[in-house]
């Protein structure tokens, strides 16, 4: 019996998602070698009791953010990190339906609705139905919503979560559809696609605010904020990075801003997903140290998450990666000087298995080796 199943796997495997993409050589002019200059120490958090049922979920994901990433941004941060110490502890599997080694649309996709579909698709199914995500569920069941992410909205990860798109290069489709996605905190980049570079002349900032969001274009601007509705469209594309210091404390301001606002006078809870999204930007380019100062800037947000999650008694808090990027290896490093050295294989996705994470109320239901999209069932049963 044990053989035969083992041999329908491998069938599965062989059938579902063995092919041969061409690989992508590393990057000339990428960087290997990085020493942080500013470490931080980690939030120190007491376990929650086990048994509870979580009123606010946040799920927060790495984009790019592989086992050997964690391990460089960990040991340039002098062996410590915030997500490390969070006490439920798994690995996913990345792989989508036409393909081994995936892509954010698709990983995205599993991660948001619980089916993995083709690469390239946003909360699609193959066949170009439409899947419902943890954000549609949780407006079901009477919850507040939220998204922040340091990309373009229109990007794939947080469109998994707040759109429908068979074609996730669509910009400015996806980026309309946050028009009639209900999230009641918006937050991150993609100007260009939401108004300045339009090819339809039409304004999707100034139609959200017309269907009645209050609008912001800067963080400095939606740290004003009072009132829901939020859409705050902070950047012409990316944020500026982690790397040159001009984001400063812009990710983590506009983390603790959701928290609040979702929070406030709210007997049903709410679901929040946070993206470290341009870690992967910097993977692709094989640069170390771009990428490590991404995951230490997503781990201090993840770390306010954790703090603010212990106070509250009744969250959630799940992070992992959608797969990992740059074929990265630790060669070399010092925990005393958070000096590493790192080597890339190439400058594309890979389908080596990623961790997750979970900390708080309902977190002792996260163990083990799982698909990504049962690690989202997981979630979503939580919300319903
Ligand atoms: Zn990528």
């Amino acid at each position: 019996m044990k053989k035969a199943i083992v041999v329908l796997s491998c069938a599965m495997l062989l059938a579902g998602c063995c092919n041969s993409e061409p690989r992508k050589a590393y990057v000339e002019g990428g960087v290997t070698e990085y020493t942080c200059p500013t470490p931080y120490t980690p939030v120190v958090v007491n376990p929650m009791s086990k048994g509870l049922t979580p009123k606010n979920i946040v799920f927060m994901i790495g984009d790019g953010m592989g086992i050997e990433q964690l391990s460089a941004a960990w040991v340039a941060n002098r062996g410590a990190l915030n997500m490390v110490q969070m006490p439920y502890v798994g690995l996913q599997k990345t792989y989508c339906l036409d393909w081994l080694v995936t892509d954010s649309a698709a990983a995205g996709t599993a991660l948001a609705t619980g089916e993995k579909t083709n690469k390239g698709m946003i909360a699609t199914r193959p066949n170009g139905e439409e899947l419902d995500s943890m954000m549609d569920l949780a407006q079901q069941a009477g919850k507040r919503t939220g998204v922040v992410v340091v990309c373009r909205l229109n990007d794939a990860t947080p469109a998994t979560f707040c759109c429908n798109n068979p074609d996730r290069d669509e910009a400015e489709d996806i980026s309309a559809d946050y028009l009639t996605s209900g999230v009641d905190f918006i937050a991150g980049g993609g100007m260009d696609y939401w108004r300045t570079k339009r090819t339809d002349g039409r304004d999707i900032f100034a139609e959200i605010g017309q269907k009645g969001y209050h609008t912001y274009e800067s963080v400095g601007e939606l740290m004003e904020a009072t009132e829901l509705p939020v859409a705050a469209v902070v950047a012409p594309l990316e944020m500026p990075s982690a790397l040159s210091g001009e984001r400063g404390d812009n990710f983590r301001n506009m983390v603790s801003k959701s928290l609040d606002m979702l929070s406030k006078d709210n007997d049903e809870g709410f679901f929040l997903m946070v993206e470290g999204s341009c870690i992967d930007d910097w993977l692709h380019a094989n640069r170390v140290d771009a990428a490590v100062e991404e995951i230490l800037d997503f781990d201090r947000v993840v770390g306010d998450v954790l703090g603010w999650a212990e106070q509250d008694g009744e969250t959630l808090v799940v992070v992992t990666a959608d797969h990992s990027t740059g074929a990265m290896t630790l060669l070399w490093g010092d925990i005393a000087t958070g000096s590493v050295e790192v080597g890339f294989a190439n400058g594309g996705h890979n389908g080596i298995l990623v961790p997750y994470f979970a900390y708080g109320a309902g977190a002792e239901k996260f163990d083990g080796l799982v698909e990504n999209y049962e690690l989202s069932k997981l979630i979503s049963d939580y919300i319903k």
